[in-house]
């Protein structure tokens, strides 16, 4: 595939910041302060099931069926409940864990400087599914980003999450390009691939994930320098 794209859009968590590693130290800081000097025990399960529940109420937010104040209640005090955790609130845990998180954020590893490599030659911006205040937050923590963006595109300032595709076309118009000339970097096939894909543009999958079949207008990369030779 060789394209000249006049308008390139970065997901920002797990493809710029890493989100996984900062998700995964802020819930080890919380049992840690939950469980002092047993925390080890409790660390995989508390792990596990936050995870789990996690996942189906971010797929009931983005159907609309929740709030996000309600998944950030509902997901914390199943924690409560399943470690019949006592003398706290939830809001004093989601504070903690959402405070913990902040702490550990970080870049992915060579992806500032192809980002900046990309905006060198075309312009960026950014799409992601995140809450606002805690996106706003991260690109205050990481300018660069920022700064080099001539768009940022937030799921919860939208009001639609990816792979909605009123979403892409509000980036699409923000852009002010045709979505044809539009490359998407990300690290979820879902949301990213398959989104940007039905919304007619050309989405590159951030992964080491070689198995999967790839739709049209779609390849994977896992380095950033083969990401830089298609742009
Ligand atoms: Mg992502």
């Amino acid at each position: 595939m060789s394209q000249k794209f006049q308008f390139v859009y970065f997901d920002l968590d797990d493809t710029l910041l890493n989100h996984r590693r900062a998700e995964r130290h802020a819930l080890l800081d919380l049992s840690r302060r939950l469980w002092d000097g047993k925390s080890e025990s409790y660390v995989s399960r508390l792990r596990d099931s936050y995870h789990a529940r996690n996942r189906e109420l971010w797929h009931a937010y983005a159907d609309g069926e929740i709030d996000r104040l309600t998944l950030q209640e509902l997901r914390i005090r199943h924690l409560i409940d399943e470690f019949n955790i006592r003398d706290t609130t939830w809001q004093d845990l989601d504070k903690y864990y959402m405070a913990q998180y902040a702490v550990h954020w970080q870049e992915v590893d060579g992806a500032r400087a192809a980002f900046e490599a990309v905006a060198e030659r075309v312009k960026v911006g950014l799409i992601t599914n995140g809450f606002a205040d805690v996106q706003h937050a991260k690109l205050e923590r990481f300018p660069v980003f920022r700064q080099k963006s001539s768009a940022v595109v937030i799921s919860e300032e939208v009001g639609v999450l990816k792979p909605d595709r009123r979403l892409f076309e509000r980036a699409e118009e923000m852009a002010g390009v045709s979505g044809d000339a539009i490359l998407y970097v990300g690290d979820s096939y879902r949301s990213d691939v398959l989104g940007a894909v039905a919304a007619g543009w050309v989405a590159a999958w951030f992964s080491e994930d070689r198995e999967r079949e790839m739709p049209e207008r779609s390849f994977a990369f896992s380095d950033w320098s083969e990401l830089l030779v298609r742009i």
